[in-house]
This record gives C-alpha cells, structure tokens and sequence, in this order.
C-alpha cells in the first residue's frame, strides 16, 4: 500500500468531528490566505464539471467531496456544471445521472435561493462572441493547415513549433473566415480558429491551441444551431469567470493547461470582459483506487461488452453501482476525508475504503442474524410443534433501540461450516460429543448426524439442556467455547443474497498498458439462497443490516420487496481479502 498519507484509523465515534473541524490542506490553505488578503471578500465558489458522457464513479466522488465540502464548509456554493462541448458523446441520460449522484452524496448547488446548476453550452453565444473579439484584437487567427500540417509543424519537447503560414492574416480576414466557418460553409477539419500566443513556448499547449473547430454533430441541447464548437481549455476558464467561481479545482493533468487558463482570462480581462481578481486554477491529484477501474472509457466497454450487468452492476465503481452495492453517502464521505487531497499521485488501497464504510456502517446497522449455507440442526429432545421466543440487542452498543425476537423451535437452520465429524485442533463449534451455545439461546450437545448416500451431511442432530438458555440463571453454569448462529427452520425467511467480492483479482488491473479484462475476478459475484431472521421479511429496499458472523449487507434497490427480500453484500466485517477464509 502506498498511500498518499497514512489515514489514522478512526473509531466510529469520531465521524462527528468531521464536519465541525476539516483537515486542513494546501487548498483550505490557498483559501484561508485570500479570506485574509480580502481578494474575494469573504466568499468561497468552487464548481464541480463534469461532462455528461458516463456515469460518475469513485474518483468522481473525491472530486465532489472535495468541490461541494470545500465550498460548503467556508459557508460559499458549489456549482454544478456541464462541460458539454463534445456533441458526439453527451446525453440527458448521462446529465440525469450525474444529478442523481451528486444529490445522493448529500450535496446540493443552492445558496439563497439561487440554483447554481449550468451548462457551457448555455454559453455558446457569449463564447463565440469572445473569440471574434480575440480575433479583432489580434489574439486568434484562423488556420487552414491540415490537422496532419498541424501536427507536424507543433515541435516538440527540445524544438520549437513553426508558425502557420496563416498565422498572420489580418483581423478582417480571420473574421470573415471564421463567420463563414460558422455558418457551415466549410467542412470539417477545413479551418480551425487557434489562439495566437507562441509557437516556441516550451509549453506545447502554449504553441497557438485551437480554440474553435467545425463539427457537424447534433448537440443534445443546442441541437444543430451550431456547427463550430469550443474546446475544453478555451471553454473551460471563461465558464469559471463567467459564474465567478473563485477557486477552479482540477486535477493534475491540467497543471500544464493553466498558462494557457490564465492567458484566455487575461485576455480578455484586458479587453474589459472581466474584472479582476480572475478564477484562480488549483490542481490535485486524482483518485487511483486499487482494484477498480477510474476511466470512463474502459467503464463503458465493461458495460457494452457485457463483463458486468450494467452501470449500476454492485461490482462496479460507478456512484450508481457503489449505491447499489450498499454503500453510503456518508461512508463515501469519510473515505474522501481521510485519504485528504495532496499534490502527489499514487493509489489508495481498496482496504482503506472498505475500511471506511465499515466504520460508517457498524454504527448503524441493525443486527440480525442470517444462515447463508445452511444445513438442518435437528435437537432431538425439544417438543414438537413448539416454539419459544428469544431476543437479542437490534444494536449491541445501542441499547436504547431495543430488542428483536425470534422463535426456537425443534429444527433450525446453521451454518454447514459449522459442523463437522473430524474437527481440527482449535474448532469449537459443533461435532459429536462437543457442546456449544445458540446463540440467544441454549446450549446443545452434538450427537451425530445424517448423511445422504454420498456422504454428504443433510442433519445434524443435538440435544438441548433446557435450564441452559441464555439470559437465566442456569446459563451461567455452562461453560462452553463455540458460539453459533441459526435460524428456526419453520419461521425462517428464504432469500437470495448475492455475495460480491471484487471485480478485479489485480490491485492495478489496468497498469502498464495491460489488458484489463484479462484481471477480471470470475468469482466476483456468488449467488446462494439463505435463511434468515424472521424480521428480515420487512426489509424495504436499500435496508442496511449486520448479518452477525458475516458482514454487512443491504435489500437491493431494485429485486428486493417487502416479503420476498433479496440482499447484496456489501463488504466483510474484516479485510479478509487475499486471507484463507
Ligand atoms: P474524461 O476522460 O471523459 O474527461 P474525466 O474522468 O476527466 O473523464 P470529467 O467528467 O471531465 O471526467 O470529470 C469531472 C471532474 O471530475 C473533473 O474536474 C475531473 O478532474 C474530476 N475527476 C475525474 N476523475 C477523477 C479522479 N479519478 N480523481 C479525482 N477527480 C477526478
Ligand atoms: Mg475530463
């Protein structure tokens, strides 16, 4: 594990201080240094732009953790921010999606009032009319070099580019050209409008970007007014002035993008488009998480080749998916807290985030008690046909919220792990001669069991000392060392639960250039029908439980009803991971 620092392990009782005193870091740090310089005034606004061509997923959320948290803890807004320059690829699915997931972090873009929500399509108009100003300033020019010419001529880490042998055409030409570029009488690729700024920069995204390019593409929201379309770093910074976001938080790859960020507002601040003080560029480092994958891309490719069953697959590190899967807001939340934002890129262990989750979820789940592999425990001497009623703590640190109760009766359902005819040194669970405890009920003695023709056990059979039961005096007589789950086999309530594990067997499934497909863990999901505490028949969909012994599970937001519960597992209740079960 490398991580970016070392998160202290915090117990659960800790979460509340989070909110109330953030970690500090260099960004809060640039913020408090212009809160007390007074450049803003006092204000914080901070957006967070994603591009509607995917779903969100785990690395997205430390973004929005980061960009509403901020925001919202020096009492400023963040905004929500389409960058949809890219007409081939954006949807109002994708849009509707990500509102979704930001909503269900538990962030909102509303400050007195005001929906803070936009698009950068909304600002094509003002855009465009930016760039005709740069070009009437001499600060664009049209090229009509090919892409190849382009390519060719842009020099490279030790030479410098060449300039366009268009690079010098006057404002009035440039203006023409690009109106007509504009007006759809070009084809694409015919013309591109370039910043003019310098050709021998050792920043090659300083060597006269382009800015505007034809595209005959119909835009989802724009539709087919328009055929020249902006770039992302052109698009980008003006959006961020034009909505007066103060800090402009990205991560690294676009450190190099920022000469040009500032050039495009200086531009145009000296052309009296905007005032000074202009959006200040911050970057941090991005979110690699061990056995995940973060690229839109590959995500897509494991949903339309069919590796995985949709956005929302439990497995999948998409909001969606992670929501399904049982994940918390809060949980998700912690886990970007304590990995904090630095300026150094490296891979945060899966561990760390289970971890997190964990410690949100032992708070609050309620407990309750499910057999996953079950086999019959048949107590011989307990009357026929009638049940007695045992309790147990819903939370065992909670008092205050009460008891469960669930019946014992002549035939239970237990563990088949929990048996055996040949126990190990150490195993203290059920084998002939051996007593061991129901849990919230009696202690039984084990007698034999029966077995099917071949050999595989289908009873258990024990027999019960009834002055044993837990919660009565003669309890304390028995000393035993086993303690084991079970479930009256009559009262039971049969369920499916889909037993996730992680989509990848490589911590790095896409390192190196490798084929990440080839690291697909094939036993990443396990369905079994399980038995369960009578009250999980009452479960509503998207219900957090403790399976006591097994983890954390959660009723899936879609398959589960009320009666008929089907549960995900959400994560072990330790990192077992790579450990013999
Ligand atoms: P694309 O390749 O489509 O640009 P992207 O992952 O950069 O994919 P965007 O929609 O552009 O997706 O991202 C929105 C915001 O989320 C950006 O500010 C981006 O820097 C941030 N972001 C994306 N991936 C991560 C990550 N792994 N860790 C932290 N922030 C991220
Ligand atoms: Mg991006």
């Amino acid at each position: 594990m490398n991580n970016e620092r070392k998160p202290t392990e915090r117990k659960p009782a800790d979460h509340a201080d989070r909110t109330d005193a953030p970690a500090s870091n260099f960004i809060r740090n640039i913020i408090d240094e212009d809160n007390r310089s007074g450049k803003w005034g006092s204000r914080v606004e901070t957006r967070f732009p994603p591009e509607p061509n995917g779903y969100l997923h785990i690395g997205h959320a430390k973004s929005i953790c980061l960009n509403f948290g901020t925001a919202r803890s020096y009492g400023g807004v963040c905004h929500l921010r389409f960058d949809d320059t890219n007409p081939e690829k954006e949807s109002v699915e994708y849009v509707e999606s990500i509102i979704d997931a930001v909503k269900w972090l538990g962030f909102d873009w509303k400050q007195d009032g005001k929906d803070h929500l936009y698009y950068a399509s909304d600002y094509y108009d003002k855009l465009y009319a930016f760039a005709e100003l740069l070009i009437e300033r001499g600060k664009a020019y049209v090229d009509s070099q090919s892409a190849e010419e382009m390519r060719a001529t842009r020099g490279s880490l030790t030479e410098p580019g060449k300039p366009s042998p268009y690079r010098d055409r006057t404002p009035e030409e440039n203006l023409g050209l690009f109106r007509r570029m504009k007006a759809g009488e070009f084809a694409e690729g015919e013309h591109v409008l370039r910043a003019k700024i310098d050709m021998a920069s050792p920043n090659i995204n300083m060597r006269d970007p382009v800015i505007y390019r034809i595209r005959f593409a119909h835009h989802y929201r724009t539709g087919d007014t328009w055929c020249v379309y902006p770039m992302y770093d052109y698009t980008h910074c003006i959006s961020d002035a034009l909505e007066n976001i103060t800090h402009s938080l990205c991560t690294l790859e676009f450190e190099d993008h920022r000469p040009l960020y500032d050039w495009v507002l200086n531009e145009l601040a000296d052309a009296g488009v905007f005032t000074r003080p202009l959006p200040q560029q911050i970057e941090f480092s991005r979110l690699n998480l061990t056995y995940a994958i973060t690229s839109k891309r590959k995500l897509l490719q494991l949903v339309t080749e069919g590796h995985v069953e949709g956005w929302d697959d439990p497995r999948m590190p998409t909001i969606v998916g992670l929501r399904r899967r049982g994940f918390t807001p809060e949980g998700i939340q912690l886990f970007c807290d304590r990995i904090g934002v630095t300026k150094v890129d490296s891979w945060i262990d899966m561990s760390v985030f289970e971890g997190a989750l964990r410690d949100d979820l032992d708070d609050k789940a309620p407990r309750t008690v499910a057999v996953l592999d079950p086999v019959k425990l048949v107590i011989d001497n307990f009357p026929e046909g009638v049940t007695e009623e045992c309790s147990a703590p819903v939370h065992p640190h909670h008092p205050e919220r009460g008891l469960r109760t669930f019946p014992i009766s002549r035939e239970l359902w237990i563990e088949r792990e929990d048996f055996t005819e040949t126990p190990p040194k150490g195993y203290f669970r059920l084998f002939p001669g051996n007593k061991v405890r129901l849990r919230y009920g009696y202690v039984v003695e084990c007698t034999g069991a029966e077995k099917d023709a071949d050999g595989n056990v289908v009873a258990v059979h024990c027999t019960y000392f009834p002055d044993s039961r837990s919660g009565t005096e003669g309890a304390n007589n028995y000393k035993v060392k086993g303690n084991i789950h079970w479930v009256s086999a009559a009262q039971a309530c049969p369920a499916e639960v889909r037993l996730y594990d992680r989509l990848f067997k490589e911590p790095q499934p896409d390192a190196g250039g490798r084929d990440f497909l080839e690291a697909l863990n094939p036993d990443s999901k396990r369905v079994v029908q399980a038995y369960l505490e009578p009250g999980a028949r009452d479960a509503m969909p998207e219900d957090r439980y403790q399976f006591e012994r097994h983890g954390y599970f959660v009723a899936d937001r879609v398959d589960s009803k009320p009666g008929n519960p089907v549960f995900n597992r959400i994560v072990g209740l330790r990192d077992s991971w790579g450990k013999p079960a």
